[in-house]
């Protein structure tokens, strides 16, 4: 077997691992061997129940059509390319991950603690948890840090940040009325994709997150968001404004802000994407 191959066999044993732990810490015993049995149960007001959170029934005002509808290289305003991906390695992650039966967003990042559990540890600033409105209606889950971020500590606080916070403005939101968070919570050196067995790591922790949150709509932005939440192979070029789900919530794959920074002809895409995430929040869900 070459070294690839059992490569590739370690990460989907973690991920597996991972995933009867979520299922576990969500309260779900008993599996049945079928997934619609999961899929049944995370559809129910269950999980909500247990983590004690009140939704907002509306969200903020979703009616003002957005003036933006001009050439596509206005759209979300100004283009600076950059993102360097370097050299690529793997490894299993050494530090088992910590399980908690509180779901609140405190426990999990006391969980989370001064994480050493993966290679990205050794070069990081500052862990980037996520912010925004914990009972969300809407959440944008991006790549991993960068620069900036790893600064202050905030997600998308970069060109990109400031590029997606012109998006959320583009739908009728504001940055607080969302919330944002990385596959990663920390920065891969040299803005490199995030390796699989460090998604796979750090994955429990935002999947936690997104339980306790709920939201009605996650917004996957890029491939390695949209791949690992959705646990697909399918590029983001094919998936894109294509309605998906992730257990009970909709999701909507589009592309990333800092691919729309070296590519602005894509803005239009991403705009059309948007507007039917507005329209689904908008009609309180009864939208196609
Ligand atoms: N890109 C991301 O994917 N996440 C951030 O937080 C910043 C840039």
């Amino acid at each position: 077997m070459s070294k690839e191959t059992l490569d590739e066999y370690l990460v989907v044993t973690l991920e597996i691992e991972n995933h009867l732990r979520f299922y576990r810490e969500m309260g779900l015993e008993d599996l049945g061997g079928s997934q619609r049995v999961f899929l049944e149960y995370h559809q129910t007001d269950a999980v909500l129940e247990r983590s004690g959170t009140t939704k907002l029934t509306s969200s903020s005002e979703l009616s003002n059509e957005p003036k933006l509808d001009k050439a596509s290289t206005d759209l979300f305003g100004e283009i600076i390319p950059t993102h360097d991906q370097s050299s690529r390695q793997r490894r299993t992650p050494s530090l088992p991950i910590l399980e908690s039966n509180d779901s609140s967003l405190e426990a999990i990042m006391t969980d989370i603690g001064d994480c050493t559990r993966c290679r990205l540890h050794e070069h990081r600033r500052t862990i980037v948890f996520g912010e925004g409105d914990p009972q969300a209606e809407l959440v944008f889950i991006g790549e991993g840090p960068g620069a900036e971020e790893d600064a202050t500590g905030r997600p998308f606080v970069g060109r990109a940040g400031q590029l997606l916070d012109k998006i959320i403005i583009a739908i009728g939101l504001k940055r607080e009325d969302v919330y944002i968070a990385n596959i990663v919570k920390c920065r891969p050196p040299g803005n490199r994709t995030p390796e699989l067995d460090e998604v796979a790591t750090c994955q429990p922790f935002l999947l936690r997150q997104l339980a306790f949150i709920r939201p009605k709509v996650i917004v996957a932005l890029g491939s390695p968001s949209f791949q690992c939440l959705l646990r697909t192979r399918e590029p983001i070029t094919k998936a894109r404004g294509q309605w998906r789900e992730w257990n009970g919530i909709r999701v909507m794959p589009t592309f990333h802000p800092a691919f729309l920074l070296r590519s602005p002809d894509k803005k239009r895409e991403v705009w059309e994407d948007m507007k039917k995430v507005r329209d689904y929040l908008n009609t309180g869900g009864s939208s196609i």
